[in-house]
């Protein structure tokens, strides 16, 4: 299990990876509604996706902390939209994909709910930096 895992915008049902190879799919990352990066591949289970050899993933070029800001936004124009490679219908997102529910995240607005996002946040910036560090040791 991924720190993000996506519910793909047409048919709601979430992108799956074993963090070895995943379902083809479709990363729209947004800003205010506008696709300002896009990424086509097999999902890799961290909001990513693997590149051609899956010996590691293609990353977004913003960074990842910034992808983390707009994903944990509360103006949801921003953040990552996931498509299943067969659900595409020549259309491009302008909300991001809702969570799996079954990572336990909600949709609401209160203070508690806000409080465990931005928890989370950090974590998963934590997490990346921790990835990221671990990734530039040689093998
Ligand atoms: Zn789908």
């Amino acid at each position: 299990m991924g720190c993000f895992s996506f519910l793909c915008k047409e048919c709601n049902k979430a992108t799956l990876s074993d963090s070895f190879r995943g379902e083809q799919v479709r990363l729209y990352l947004l800003k205010d509604g506008k696709v300002i990066e896009e990424l086509q591949g097999e999902y890799d289970s961290y909001g990513r996706i693997f590149n051609k050899d899956f010996t590691d993933s293609v990353k977004w070029k913003i960074g990842w902390s910034a992808v983390c800001d707009l994903m944990f936004h509360p103006n949801k124009g921003h953040g990552i939209a996931a498509i299943h490679e067969k659900c595409y219908k020549e259309e491009k997102p302008i909300t991001r994909s809702q969570d799996d529910p079954n990572q336990g995240w909600g949709d609401g607005d209160d203070a508690d709910l806000k409080q465990a996002i931005s928890k989370d946040s950090k974590k998963c910036n934590a997490m990346f930096t921790k990835i990221e560090s671990n990734e530039r040791k040689p093998k």
